[in-house]
């Protein structure tokens, strides 16, 4: 007998407790928020995991470099709230992102908005806001100056910059190449010179390249490259640079084989660039901007099993919840081959008979998909499915109206 090839399996999540074999959240089982929430679907949030994230970010990365939340990620305003004062500053990426931001008291000035296609009215609010446009592209440079102009307020201006490069490696590129974000490096210094005669304060460069990467020797490499752009770029700015938002990029483990980022190697390059950078570009405040990173680990995403079936040998649960709630579970979300998140059955985490099941939503779409061919505890209607890794990118990123079925909940504990 040979053996069977080994199956990758989920890199282990403790940080979620599990006592009498039931996922606890916030020093409760989870079977007891599903009650508060009244049988309904929910995400969970655990603030301690959320604050366990900064204060690791904190103690590895350079002290003279800047933690902001990019609140997309996550934009529940008790989340926001719980965040803003552990970390230096918040991106935006929207108006309403931007009233929640300023209603966590939130100094204006360590606010960032970025984004292609800001409107008029968003320009608007984030310059009477005093806060810190993220520049994506020429026209709306121009567009920006008109609307400080016809304000009468100075807006304060960052470059997005295209780079030449790409975050390798990483679960979605948002640099390199042609793209609808930030202006090509090479178009860079052209833009600035038309600044020196342009009625805008002029901020410094936000160069992000990507998301959801979990290797050191990409984000280092980036990093690096990043920062080399930076000096190049300085060069033909209209004024010193008072910030230099590096970007992000760190992501978490979802999927079976997935390992967590290297944080210390990541920090073991950046200190001498952050240390050079004091140099090259004194004055200059250094920002990372990371999301997933900061959420995505606190959350847990809970739903019901409603029906049982057994279609031509493969066993279906099916729940309440799916890609209306989760569209990245469902693997639609910047995936390009579904695999499965972690999930549990909340109350037999590890114990109970085992079975091998397909986990679905209740949506009339193929799509809804929860778990493929998942080990799981047997488990029938009532039971509750938990899904890891559902604090960031999870409610907020979803079709929420498709087939009309209720919202879920959303809590902060
Ligand atoms: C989405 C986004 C982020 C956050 O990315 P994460 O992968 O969640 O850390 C940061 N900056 C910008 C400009 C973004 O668009």
């Amino acid at each position: 007998m040979t053996d069977a090839p080994k199956k990758k399996a989920h890199y282990p999540l403790p940080w979620f407790p599990v006592v009498d074999d039931e996922l606890q959240a916030g020093g409760r089982p989870i079977s007891a928020w599903a009650r508060e929430m009244g049988g309904r679907p929910f995400y969970i949030y655990d603030r301690r995991i959320v604050a366990e994230r900064i204060a690791s970010l904190r103690e590895a990365l350079p002290p003279a470099l800047h933690l902001h939340y990019a609140i997309k990620c996550n934009p529940l305003p008790a989340l926001v709230d719980f965040i803003a004062p552990l970390v230096d500053g918040l991106d935006v990426a929207s108006a309403r992102e931007l009233e929640t931001a300023l209603g966590s008291g939130t100094a204006p000035d360590t606010i960032s908005f970025a984004g292609p296609g800001k409107t008029d009215f968003e320009l608007e609010r984030a310059v009477s806001a005093g806060i810190t446009l993220n520049v994506e592209s020429p026209t709306e440079l121009r567009r920006l100056e008109a609307v400080g102009e016809r304000l009468g307020q100075r807006p304060r201006a960052a470059i997005r910059v295209n780079p030449d490069f790409e975050l390798k490696a990483s679960g979605m590129k948002m640099g390199g190449g042609p793209k609808p974000f930030g202006i090509d490096a090479e178009q860079v210094p052209a833009v600035l010179a038309d600044m020196k005669s342009m009625d805008l304060e002029f901020i410094g460069f936000h160069i992000f390249s990507g998301s959801q990467n979990l290797r050191a020797e990409s984000v280092t490499e980036t990093q690096t490259k990043t920062f080399d752009l930076a000096y190049r770029l300085a060069g033909d700015a209209p004024s010193p640079l008072k910030s230099l938002n590096i970007g992000g990029g760190f992501g978490i483990p979802y999927f079976p084989g997935d390992t967590p980022l290297d944080l210390a190697a990541v920090a073991e390059n950046l200190a001498p660039l952050v240390d050079e950078a004091s140099k090259r570009l004194p004055g200059a405040e250094l920002i990372t901007e990371l999301g997933r990173y900061i959420a995505g680990e606190a959350g847990l995403y809970v739903c019901s099993v409603v029906d049982r079936k057994v279609s031509r040998g493969t066993t279906y649960l099916v729940t309440d919840g799916g890609l209306h709630h989760h569209l990245a579970l469902s693997g639609n979300f910047g995936q390009i081959l579904r695999k499965n998140y972690p999930v549990a059955v909340a109350t037999r985490v590890n114990g109970g008979p085992r079975e091998v099941v397909n986990v679905v939503g209740p949506l009339c779409t193929p799509l809804d998909i929860l778990a493929d061919q998942m080990e799981l505890a047997q488990a029938g209607p009532g039971d509750l499915i938990a899904v890891y890794q559902s604090g960031a990118y999870g409610y907020t990123a979803s079709p929420r109206d498709f087939l009309s079925h209720p919202e879920p909940g959303e809590i902060l504990v």
